[in-house]
């Protein structure tokens, strides 16, 4: 059994006021997602033999949320998605497979099903799980493609799908990269078209907005132009509360017939987070700009936090870039720099490799999110390849 991290430096001063001595700094990750990944990739580039990093996750692997809709369409085989933590070879940073069971923030503290580890600073980066029971029916009678089993029993299951009605409902709020929805309508689309079924099918999509991207109007006005021009029904501002009967019973009552459900689970953070006592309202509340918890010396980023930008790995990683750069600075004793600015670009699929990117901010202008849009073109298409090339060669090497 490993040794515990040792602390490297006593605890001086306020809310994550640790001054770094001499010493390595020991950083403890919690979740090897988009934000713990970049998280230590960024420390170790920054701080070299300063920084002692500890990455736990109980998977083997990563897998990109979009690589599920690779998956879910038979573009990608379950494998070809997965990229081994067991090529991490990121200096400074050691990974460890194990399931954390518990996590005391006040001691700074994991345990996991193997050992305990003790670190100067803790960052939770635990994502967001879904929980599939609350949605009743989802289980018996519907599918879900935000998880790889999701995406691979799907996969088996749409080539069998040739009339009637597929929805794709969101089943609560809020939910991971709000445009994922409207991609798989697109793909949905797409499929059918290339096997000669699409005529005998009807295409639903359920979201709890009054358009399908609200920060950015014209981001919405091209994804509602592509639904009408492709023959999908999008019905707005609603959640889908249960499957009874055949049908998607929706939050005002409305039943929707279907054939096929392709469901977006309700959320919700992993059990020992919220065993933690670190939740308000169901997520990590953190300081916007800093991503402090209460907490002194623990930090949160990505799914698992309520910081005011939408659950998707490009917020994770920009949030784990302001935490690693405050501690990068913090130990080399320069001055703090910017702070977290809650803008993201995402990359929606419309279907025959048209990709778009969205840019929005979420913090220049509080409570009124902003978006611009760029339509798909090969160019785009090309960014979003580079765009997980570029992060599986800096967080898993060559
Ligand atoms: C279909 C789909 C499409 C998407 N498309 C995009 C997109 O185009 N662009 C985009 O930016 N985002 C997209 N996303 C969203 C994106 O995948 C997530 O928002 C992102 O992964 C969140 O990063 P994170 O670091 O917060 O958490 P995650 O990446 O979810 O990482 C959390 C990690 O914590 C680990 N973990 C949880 N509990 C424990 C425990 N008890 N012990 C040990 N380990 C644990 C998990 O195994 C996981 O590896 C998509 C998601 C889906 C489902």
């Amino acid at each position: 059994m490993e040794p515990r991290i040792q602390r490297t430096a006593a605890l001086r001063g306020g809310a994550g006021a640790h001054i770094l001595g001499p010493m390595a700094t020991s950083v403890l990750v919690l979740g090897a997602g988009f934000g713990g990944l970049e998280l230590c990739t960024r420390l170790s580039e920054g701080l070299g033999d300063q920084v002692h990093v500890t990455l736990i996750d109980r998977a083997d692997a990563f897998v990109f949320g979009f690589s599920k809709l690779d998956v879910m369409f038979g573009k990608r085989t379950p494998e070809a998605v997965r990229l081994r933590y067991a090529d991490i070879t990121t200096p400074h940073v050691r990974f460890r497979q194990e399931t954390i069971t518990a996590i005391d923030p006040v001691a700074r503290r994991a345990t996991t099903n193997v050992d305990t580890y003790d670190a100067d600073v803790v960052v939770v980066a635990l994502g967001a799980e879904f929980d599939m029971a609350a949605t009743p029916g989802l289980a018996e009678a519907g599918n879900e493609f935000y998880t790889v089993p999701g995406a691979e029993s799907l996969r088996d299951v749409l080539p069998t799908f040739t009339s009637g009605t597929a929805i794709v409902g969101v089943c609560g709020t809020p939910f991971k990269c709000p445009p994922a929805p409207s991609e798989a309508a697109f793909l949905l689309d797409e499929f059918l078209r290339e096997r000669g079924t699409r005529d005998s099918v009807e295409i639903k999509v359920v979201i709890p907005f009054g358009t399908p991207v609200p920060p950015s109007p014209e981001t919405s006005a091209a994804i509602l132009a592509r639904f009408a021009e492709r023959g999908i029904e999008f019905v707005r501002d609603r959640l889908v509360s249960k499957l009874e009967g055949g049908a998607a019973v929706l939050d005002d009552g409305t039943r929707l017939s279907y054939d096929l459900f392709l469901g977006i689970p309700v959320h919700r953070v992993p059990a020992v987070v919220e065993a933690s006592g670190m939740t308000e309202k169901g997520w990590i509340p953190v300081e916007p700009t800093t991503l402090a918890t209460r907490f002194p010396g623990v930090y949160a980023v990505g799914d698992v936090t309520s910081v005011g930008t939408p659950k998707a790995g490009v917020f994770a990683e920009r949030a784990a870039r302001v935490v690693a750069d405050q501690l990068i600075a913090r130990v080399r004793g320069e001055s703090e720099p910017l702070g977290y600015d809650g803008t993201g670009s995402c990359y929606i699929e419309f279907g025959d490799d048209g990709v778009a990117r969205v840019d929005v901010d979420f913090f220049s202008t509080p409570g009124h999110p902003t978006g611009t849009f760029t339509a798909p073109s090969p160019q785009t298409t090309a960014e979003k390849l580079a765009f997980s090339a570029t992060r599986r060669g800096r967080w898993f090497g060559p």
